[in-house]
């Protein structure tokens, strides 16, 4: 098994030579196709599954390089998570013109604004910055064609809920969503229930 066959670039596939990346984990090799499909899915993953790049890969490939404008965001609950997935989709999109920017409280307003301005297209963030940005309007989701909710389960116990629901309110009618989730309480069913649309469920 390896990352021939799943549909990605060229570019994307030197990538994951140069990182080593050999052969997809279990958990890649069952999302990636279905995410590619524009689906809505739900994956059960845990850290160390590989399940960044099994969202990050599909997001890098779905860029369109020609629009410089948010086309995809990934939520996630801590300033460090963003900063690890920042790092591997940063990693992955090297011989590329796909511009990714982490956007997360505690760090240089000025700096996001800038990145924003200049284009980003793939947004990482965690939900309180990422609204803060669509109040100011120095950020817009208007092009947004995906979102991904990495580690659910931990953003709602973490308090985020409202944040997400203001956030999704933001959204394209017609959008992706992707989410990982190591543990499915009441509150993240309830989510996938409100907002996912007949999403395919990824288990190992
Ligand atoms: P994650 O679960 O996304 O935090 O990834 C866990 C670790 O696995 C990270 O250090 C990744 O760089 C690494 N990794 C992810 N996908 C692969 C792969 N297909 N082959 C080898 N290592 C990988």
């Amino acid at each position: 098994d390896n990352f021939n066959d799943l549909g990605f670039s060229d570019a994307i596939l030197e990538n994951l030579k140069a990182k080593g990346y050999e052969s997809p984990t279990p958990i890649q090799a069952q999302s990636i196709p279905v995410i590619m499909e524009k689906k809505d899915v739900v994956i059960q993953s845990q850290t160390g599954s590989g399940k960044t790049a099994a969202f990050g890969l599909p997001l890098l490939n779905g860029v369109m390089e020609d629009v410089p404008a948010v086309q995809f965001v990934v939520l996630v609950p801590t300033r460090e998570l963003a900063a690890q997935v920042y790092a591997e989709l940063d990693s992955l999109s090297q011989n590329m013109s796909v511009s990714v920017a982490a956007i997360y409280g505690g760090a240089n307003m000025k700096a996001q604004i800038n990145a924003l301005r200049e284009g980003a297209q793939i947004v990482i963030g965690t939900p309180g910055r990422i609204l803060d940005h669509l109040k100011r309007r120095t950020m817009s989701f208007s092009v947004v064609r995906g979102i991904v909710l990495d580690e659910a389960d931990k953003m709602l116990s973490m308090g985020f809920l409202q944040d997400v629901q203001l956030i999704f309110k933001h959204l394209p009618r017609r959008r992706q969503i992707v989410m990982s989730s190591a543990t499915f309480p009441y509150s993240v069913e309830s989510l996938i229930h409100q907002h996912m649309d007949e999403p395919e469920r990824i288990t190992l």
